[in-house]
């Protein structure tokens, strides 16, 4: 890595937060060195439905998730700092990533951004609004995910603008645009069975998912979320 600033950035709806985004944040900090680590709850995501639960209850449980983990330790090589960064509620919407990445660099200074995402997410990534940016931008870092096979993987990105090439059998995929040192890494040593939605539906049903933090389940019960499914509940 170049001797700068080196920033992680992981979007997410949090809608809630689960075990799978934990997890993919240790597996990140454990083959990286990041001195920063920023989960960006989504304000508006463009690409999916509206959140159900409104984004300062879903910033409060992704606080208290991460409150718990930042007392017991991350793992890693450095001493990372692991934040919520709340950008894009001041960014207009729809929370376009490319806007957030920008609003990133403008308040953080020159850094070099990884940009933390499910293999769910790189399978669709060539929808993502100005996506070609986003790839110029940062380097990737793919979290493997439960029903998206290595091959939609290596897929997916040979769809990218980039000519991307694998760096012999490592999970490491290069630019081979000239000047350009961007990379997809390819992080297979978590496999969480679990999303949000499966957790909303279980609420929904009355039941008590697996693979949240008890914290986050008693703020969630407190507050009155997710009861009913697809609509917005709570204060
Ligand atoms: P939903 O079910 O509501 O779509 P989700 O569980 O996918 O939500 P998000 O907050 O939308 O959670 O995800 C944020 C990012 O984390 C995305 O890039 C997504 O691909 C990734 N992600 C979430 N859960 C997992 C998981 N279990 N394994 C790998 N990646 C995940």
């Amino acid at each position: 890595m170049e001797n700068k600033h080196h920033i992680g950035v992981f979007g997410g709806t949090f809608d809630p937060v689960h075990e799978g985004h934990i997890r993919i944040a240790e597996a990140v900090l454990a083959c990286t060195r990041l001195d920063l680590f920023l989960f960006v709850p989504a304000y508006l995501p463009p690409h999916k439905r509206v959140p159900v639960a409104p984004f300062h209850h879903r910033v409060a449980m992704l606080e208290l998730a991460l409150d718990e983990k930042n007392r017991t330790g991350w793992p890693g090589p450095g001493q990372v700092e692991v934040v919520i960064s709340r950008i894009e509620a001041e960014l207009k919407t729809p929370s376009y990533t490319i806007d957030t990445l920008k609003g990133l660099e403008g308040r953080l200074g020159p850094a070099v951004f990884h940009l933390v995402i499910g293999a769910d997410s790189l399978v669709e990534l060539h929808l993502w609004y100005r996506y070609g940016e986003i790839l110029q931008r940062c380097h990737l870092l793919v979290a493997a995910r439960p029903g998206i096979s290595p091959a939609a993987v290596q897929d997916a990105i040979d769809r990218l603008p980039g000519g991307y090439v694998r760096h012999g059998s490592s999970n490491i995929w290069r630019s081979s645009v000239p000047g350009s040192n961007r990379t997809i890494t390819y992080i297979d040593s978590v496999q969480v069975p679990v999303s949000s939605t499966r957790i909303r539906q279980e609420l929904a049903a009355g039941r008590r998912p697996a693979m949240v933090a008890p914290v986050v389940l008693e703020y969630i019960e407190k507050h009155g979320l997710y009861r009913c499914q697809g609509e917005e509940t709570g204060d």
